[in-house]
C-alpha cells in the first residue's frame, strides 16, 4: 500500500484493518510538530516541581510529542532555557524529569532488545503468570481506582505518571502478572508508547532494574489523586494497609485467573514481498537519495531531513509488527496527522507513506527510485538499528547523529548515578541536592 500526499486519514486507516485494536474512533490528542510548538509555548513549568505527582499537577503532556520525534528534548530544555532565562528554578524540576527519558534511552542504547527481559533478578521471590488476567484487559477488575485508569488509559491514550506507577504496581505486585504484560497494554495504548521509557518503568516497578519493588497504598492513591476514587469508594481495598503490613501481603504470593492470549497476540504475521509493493509503486521521478522518516524522528528539524531538502523521503508503517502487536487507532491517527503535518514542511519533492515491513519496503523503494543512499536519524530502537542493517545489504546506509541531551557513556544503571553526572551539563549549574523519586 502505498500513499502520496494529500493523506486521506480515515480511508487510509481502514485500509490498516488487523494493525488497530477497537473500534476508528479519534482519540483527543491532535498529532504533528505544529501541534507540539504550540504546546510547548503555552507550557509554564513554574508550578510543576511542586505539583507533578498529583494528578491535577501541572504536567506537560508533551511525551506523545518527545515520544515521536515531533519534538526533541534538546529543544524543549533551550525553549525554556530562553523562557524562562532569569529564574532557572522554575525549569529545574522539569528539566530532571525530562532527563529520565534521555536516561531511558540510553537504558535501550546499552542493552537493545535485552530490555524486554529482566535486567536484573527480582528483589523478590515471588512468581510471576505470563498472561493479563480478563477482567484488566475488560477494565473489569472491580477496583474503582484501577478501572477508572484503564478507562483513562483505553479512551485517552495518557495516564499520569503517578497512576503509571500505581497501575503497574498493581498488576505486578497485587496480581502477580509479569511486568512485560504489563508493558505490552501500554505500548499498545499510550499516544507516548515506546520501549525505553515503558519497559525500564515497568522494571523499575517490578524490581529487576532498581533496588525494591515499588508499591502504593490507598494513602497515597487517595492524596495524590485528590480522593478522586477513594472518597466514594465502598468496596474491599487490597491498598488499604499501612506499608509493612503491604509489604508482608505482597511478597508471600498470589493468585489470579487468567486470559487466553488475545486473536491479536496468535494473530499471523503478515509479510509483504518485494514484488508486491514493486506492483504498487508505480512510476516515481528518480532521486539519489532517499530519507526514512521513522516513527521517532517526525520533525522538519530532523537531521536526516535538514541535510537532504532534494531526496525521496518515506515513512514505512511497520505492517508485521503492528499485526502482531496492534496499536490504539487514536495512536495510528496521531501518527498518521503528525505526517500529514510534517510532509506540509517539507521541501522535498516525492513524499511517501508505505505499509509493510520498512526494510523490504524501503529496499524496494530505494531500487525504484534509482536511489543509491538510504538516510535516517540515529535511534536506539532495536527495529531502527536492525532495518538500517538491512538496508546496507543493498544500500549505502547514512545515520544522522541527534543534537545529544546529555553525555553519558557508563553503564546506565541507577538514574541517581547518572543525574549525579549529568545535572549540571543539563541545567547549566550545579543543583543542589540530587532526589531519587521517579
Ligand atoms: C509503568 C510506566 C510506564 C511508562 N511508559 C512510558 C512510555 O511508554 N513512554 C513515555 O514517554 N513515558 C513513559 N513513562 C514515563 C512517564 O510516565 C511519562 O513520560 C509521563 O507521564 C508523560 O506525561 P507528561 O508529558 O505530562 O510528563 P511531564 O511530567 O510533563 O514530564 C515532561 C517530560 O519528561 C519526561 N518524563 C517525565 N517523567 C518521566 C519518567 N518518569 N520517565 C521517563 N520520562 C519522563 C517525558 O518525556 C515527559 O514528557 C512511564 C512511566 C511508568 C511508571
Amino acid at each position: 500500500m502505498i500513499l502520496r500526499p494529500p493523506i486521506h486519514r480515515a480511508s487510509f486507516l481502514q485500509r490498516l484493518q488487523g494493525c488497530f485494536l477497537g473500534e476508528p474512533k479519534h482519540g483527543p490528542l491532535p498529532g504533528g510538530r505544529t501541534e507540539a510548538l504550540r504546546r510547548l509555548r503555552d507550557y509554564d513549568p513554574s508550578h510543576y516541581g511542586q505539583s507533578r505527582n498529583f494528578l491535577d499537577g501541572s504536567v506537560s503532556r508533551l511525551s506523545a510529542y518527545l515520544r515521536h520525534g515531533m519534538l526533541s528534548p534538546v529543544e524543549v530544555r533551550e525553549f525554556l532555557q530562553s523562557a524562562f532565562p532569569k529564574d532557572p528554578a522554575r525549569r529545574e524540576e522539569f528539566l530532571r524529569q525530562l532527563a529520565w527519558r534521555d536516561f531511558f534511552e540510553k537504558v535501550l542504547s546499552w542493552y537493545g532488545r535485552g530490555l524486554e527481559n529482566d535486567l536484573e533478578e527480582p528483589k523478590h521471590r515471588v512468581t510471576r503468570y505470563h498472561r493479563m488476567p480478563l477482567d484488566v484487559l475488560q477494565g473489569e477488575t472491580g477496583l474503582p481506582c484501577i478501572d477508572g485508569m484503564l478507562s483513562e488509559l483505553f479512551s485517552t491514550g495518557y495516564l499520569h505518571n503517578h497512576a503509571r506507577l500505581w497501575f503497574a504496581a498493581y498488576l505486578c505486585h497485587f496480581r502477580g502478572v509479569r511486568w512485560q504484560e504489563g508493558a505490552q497494554l501500554f505500548r499498545q495504548h499510550l499516544y507516548d508508547g515506546d520501549i525505553a521509557s515503558n519497559s525500564s518503568s515497568w522494571q523499575w516497578v517490578e524490581s529487576t532494574f532498581s533496588s525494591k519493588p515499588y508499591f502504593a497504598n490507598k494513602d497515597n492513591i487517595a492524596k495524590f489523586s485528590g480522593g478522586r476514587w477513594c472518597n466514594a469508594c465502598r468496596v474491599k481495598c487490597p491498598f488499604e494497609a499501612d506499608y509493612p503490613t503491604l509489604q508482608h501481603r505482597l511478597f508471600a504470593g498470589s493468585s489470579a485467573p487468567m486470559a487466553k492470549p488475545t486473536p491479536a497476540a496468535e494473530s499471523k504475521r503478515v509479510e509483504l514481498s518485494a514484488t508486491d509493493t514493486g506492483q504498487c509503486l508505480g512510476p516515481l521521478p528518480p532521486a539519489s537519495d532517499l530519507v526514512w522518516v521513522h516513527d521517532a524522528a517526525m520533525s522538519w528539524e530532523d537531521p536526516a531531513l535538514k541535510a537532504n531538502p532534494e531526496a525521496a523521503v518515506a515513512f514505512v508503517f511497520d505492517e508485521p509488527a503492528l499485526r502482531a502487536e496492534p496499536w490504539a487507532y487514536h495512536r495510528l491517527a496521531f501518527v498518521l496527522e503528525g505526517l500529514e503535518d510534517l510532509f506540509e514542511h517539507l521541501p522535498n519533492p516525492t513524499k511517501l507513506v508505505l505499509v509493510g515491513a520498512p526494510a523490504d519496503q524501503l529496499a524496494v523503494l530505494a531500487n525504484a527510485l534509482g536511489a543509491s543512499t538510504v538516510h535516517l536519524s540515529e535511534h536506539p530502537n532495536p527495529t531502527v538499528l536492525e532495518t538500517a542493517i538491512q538496508l546496507q545489504k543493498g544500500s549505502k546506509v547514512i545515520v544522522h547523529s541527534r543534537p545529544v541531551f546529555a553525555e553519558y557513556s557508563q553503564e546506565p544503571k541507577r538514574f541517581s548515578r547518572y543525574w549525579e553526572r549529568v545535572a549540571q551539563q543539563v541545567l547549566g549549574y550545579r543543583p543542589k541536592s540530587a532526589r531519587r523519586m521517579h
